[in-house]
């Protein structure tokens, strides 16, 4: 299995015989705009997965936004059908979506997937439509004129798109999480998206190791340093809903991940901060890279279009 880097360009004119991952946005908590996080990006989380000619999007961070206008370039005047999956609905994985384009296109399609968290649990739509609401958004969500499909799932549901399959495990987040598995049949690829959510201190969760079992592409929330997460020399993050890179390579290694890719970055975490994270982390688990807006990955069979791109030029390419 071979993993390359593409840009967002490049990736989205290619082939269809394996799976291209696009991040548009790499940012936990708040968008951080800026000269300070321009080379890892600043976007909240957005997660674009082409996949047997089926487009699946992974939150409504505020990439989604430039996401919106790449699809709608691609496309030409073609129709738009994506799948948006939520991992939940904080509001830095939802607040990019009033800003999505071809959610305002007449003949579009955009089917929406959510895990509803118990019979009690918030709805995607009521969500979303909340935040589009006077006096904070002038725009109601009755003005996206695509076909919105809303699709909420009980736990532990299977989810195919085309070929694609798509299963996803609870994770412990505050108001719930799920980390979602992706499969390709045809080219045998896959890749899990683990975004926003805290480890236990004493063990994994067998479910998460299960899911991310032999992956080729393990994105994980890698928000706080240990040494953040434990408080050593200020306030501790245990119980604020997020992990380490130190977690997520013991997770790579205990299933089998070919590479771990961390996310969700702390908005404190400035570029020069996290080239040495990034440093660290591949002391700890070898293939390791970091997400940065405007990195476009390829999985599956090994191909020799691959050209190496933009993103943190510390980074190369891994493979194994
Ligand atoms: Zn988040
Ligand atoms: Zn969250």
């Amino acid at each position: 299995m071979k993993l390359l880097i593409f840009s967002h360009r490049t990736a989205l004119a290619i082939s269809q015989v394996a799976m291209h991952v696009n991040f548009y946005g790499v940012r936990g908590s708040i968008a951080t705009a800026g000269e300070s996080t321009r080379r890892y990006g600043g976007n909240t989380p957005c997660v674009a997965v082409e996949v047997g000619g089926e487009q699946l999007i992974f939150d409504a961070g505020t990439g989604i936004r430039a996401l919106g206008s790449d699809l709608a370039r691609a496309t030409g005047a073609g129709r738009v059908h994506a799948n948006l999956f939520f991992s939940h609905l904080h509001w830095d994985h939802i607040q990019g979506f009033p800003f999505f384009g071809p959610a305002y296109v007449p003949g579009n399609r955009i089917d929406i997937w959510h895990v509803r968290p118990g019979a009690e649990g918030p709805m995607v739509r009521d969500v979303l439509s909340e935040q589009m609401q006077p006096p904070t958004f002038p725009v109601g969500l009755d003005m996206m004129r695509a076909e919105l499909c809303f699709h909420e799932l009980g736990l532990g549901e299977v989810v195919r798109v085309g070929d694609a399959r798509l299963r996803h495990a609870a994770v412990d987040h505050p108001n719930g999480c799920v980390a979602w598995r992706v499969e390709d049949p045809h080219s045998g690829a896959s890749m899990v998206y683990a975004t926003d959510l805290e480890h236990q201190a004493d063990a994994l969760p067998p479910e998460l190791i299960e899911l991310a079992r032999g992956v080729d592409l393990l994105i994980y929330d890698a928000m706080y340093t240990p040494e953040e997460y434990a408080g050593t020399g200020g306030p501790g993050r245990k119980g604020w809903g997020h992990s380490t890179f130190e977690v997520g390579a013991a997770l790579a290694e205990l299933a089998d991940a070919k590479t771990l890719c961390l996310f969700h970055h702390d908005p404190s975490h400035d570029d020069g901060f996290m080239d040495a994270l990034a440093a660290r982390a591949r002391r700890r688990f070898r293939n390791t890279i970091v997400a940065a807006e405007g990195m476009a990955l390829e999985l599956g069979r090994s191909q020799d279009r691959g050209l190496v791109l933009p993103a943190p030029a510390a980074q190369t390419s891994a493979s194994s």
